[in-house]
C-alpha cells in the first residue's frame, strides 16, 4: 500500500532534476550547453527555456520538442515538469557545493573529448560523480572529428551514423572502444547506450555513452532524452517534490541599485517575499527577512542591466536572486533556510551553521 501511495505521488508531483555538465577543459562543455539551448528552436525564438539565476530552465514542453525525432522511435513517455541546467560548466566550487547532505545536482553529463579520451580533469569528476552515488551519462563529444564525418544537423546519432561512409565509423568504433577501456581503467563499466542489455540498465554502476557533437547537434537530442529517463527511472524518489525547504547559496554578489544579493538554488520548498530567512556566515548565522526575489526577464533581448522580474513567491527547483539586509557575508556552498510558525529561531540558525563545518569538512578532504 505504502509502495502503491509512493508510486502514485510520483505521477503527478515530480520537481524537474537538476542537470549538471562536466569534464576537461575544451572538451566542449560551454557548446553542449549552447546546443542544448538551441537544438531545434528556430534562432531568437527560444520558448519553453527561461534563463534563470545560475540554470535554464527547460520546460517539459520544450523538451518533447527537442527530442521528437528520437521519441518517435523510442516512445518515451515523459512526466518531469521541465529540466533545470546548471550554466556554469565544470565549476569546481558548483559541484562540491551540497545541500543539507546531499549532492546538489541529480544527474549529470561527463564530457570527454573524443579525440582526446579521458583526461585528468574528467577523471577527477568522475570519481567525484562516483563517490556521491551521482548518476551520469558520458557525451562522447566532437564525434564530427572523426575522417570525413558527414553532418546531420541535430539528428539522433544513430541516424547520423547511418549516413557514414565505412571508414568513418570505423574510426568512430575504434575511439569509442579505446575511451570504453579507458573508462574500465577508473572502474566503470561503461557501453554505447543503444547497446546496453537489459542488466546493463538496472545496473546503477554502469554508464551510458553518447557520441555526440556539440557543434552540429548529432546526439544531442539522445542525450536529453537520456537524462529524462534515467531521471523519470531511476531518481523519481528524490524528485518528488517536497515541501521542506532545500536551497543552497551560488553566490553573494553586489548589484547596481540592489546592494548585496544572494543567488540561490532552490531544490524544494518554497521561498516567498516576507519570509525570515537564516544565512551562514563565518561570524554566525544571520536572520534577515527576504525583500525581493528576483529572476531575469523570459527574453534575453530584454535584459536591460539590472532589470528583473520580481516574485511573491517561487516553488523549487529553481534559480532566484534574493534581496536583503546584511547579506554581505553570506558563504557559498551553505544552505538557506527560513523560520516557520512553529520554528525556534535558535534551532534553525543551528541547522544553518552545521552546513559550515560540513563545508570546511568537504573542503580539507577534496
Ligand atoms: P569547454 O572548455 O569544455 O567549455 O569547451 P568549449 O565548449 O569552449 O569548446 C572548446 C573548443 O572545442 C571550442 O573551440 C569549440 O568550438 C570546440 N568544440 C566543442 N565541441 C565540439 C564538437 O562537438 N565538435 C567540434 N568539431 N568542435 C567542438
Amino acid at each position: 500500500q505504502e509502495k502503491a501511495n509512493l508510486a502514485a505521488r510520483t505521477r503527478d508531483d515530480l520537481r524537474c532534476p537538476i542537470v549538471v555538465i562536466m569534464g576537461h577543459v575544451d572538451t566542449g562543455k560551454t557548446k553542449l550547453l549552447d546546443k542544448i539551448r538551441k537544438t531545434n528552436v528556430q534562432e531568437g525564438e527560444a520558448g519553453g527555456i527561461t534563463q534563470q539565476i545560475g540554470a535554464t530552465y527547460f520546460e517539459k514542453s520544450t523538451l518533447l520538442t527537442q527530442t521528437a525525432r528520437l521519441n518517435e522511435t523510442e516512445k518515451f513517455d515523459l512526466t518531469l515538469p521541465g529540466m533545470l541546467v546548471i550554466d556554469t560548466p565544470g565549476h569546481e566550487s558548483f559541484t562540491n557545493l551540497r545541500s543539507r547532505g546531499s549532492s546538489l545536482c541529480d544527474v549529470a553529463i561527463l564530457v570527454v573529448d573524443l579525440m582526446h579520451g579521458l583526461e585528468q580533469q574528467t577523471i577527477e569528476s568522475l570519481h567525484m560523480l562516483k563517490n556521491r552515488g551521482t548518476p551520469f551519462v558520458v557525451a562522447l563529444n566532437k564525434v564530427d572529428r572523426c575522417y570525413s564525418w558527414k553532418t546531420c544537423k541535430d539528428m539522433p546519432i544513430r541516424e547520423a551514423l547511418k549516413e557514414q561512409a565505412e571508414g568513418t565509423l570505423q574510426e568512430f568504433r575504434s575511439r569509442a572502444s579505446d575511451a570504453k577501456l579507458q573508462l574500465q581503467e577508473q572502474g566503470v563499466n561503461s557501453n554505447i547506450y543503444w547497446e546496453m542489455g537489459d542488466d546493463d540498465w538496472e545496473n546503477s554502476d554502469f554508464v551510458p555513452l553518447v557520441p555526440t557533437s556539440a557543434i552540429t547537434g548529432e546526439g544531442v537530442q539522445d542525450i536529453l532524452l537520456l537524462l529524462c529517463q534515467i531521471a523519470q527511472r531511476k531518481l523519481w524518489k528524490q524528485l518528488m517534490w517536497c515541501a521542506n525547504l532545500q536551497a543552497t547559496v551560488l553566490e553573494v554578489k553586489a548589484i547596481d541599485g540592489l546592494g548585496m544579493t544572494v543567488d540561490v538554488l532552490v531544490v524544494n520548498g518554497h521561498l516567498r517575499e516576507g519570509d525570515r530567512a537564516v544565512f551562514c556566515t563565518l561570524e554566525g548565522p544571520i536572520v534577515t527577512e527576504i525583500r525581493g526575489l528576483l529572476t531575469p526577464p523570459p527574453s534575453r533581448e530584454m535584459r536591460i542591466k539590472s532589470e528583473y522580474i520580481h516574485h511573491k513567491e517561487i516553488k523549487g527547483a529553481l534559480g532566484v536572486k534574493v534581496i536583503g539586509n546584511g547579506l554581505e557575508k553570506v558563504m557559498a556552498g551553505t544552505s538557506v533556510l527560513v523560520v516557520g510558525p512553529d520554528d525556534e529561531v535558535e534551532d534553525i540558525k543551528a541547522e544553518v551553521m552545521s552546513d559550515l563545518t560540513k563545508l570546511q569538512d568537504k573542503l580539507s578532504t577534496d
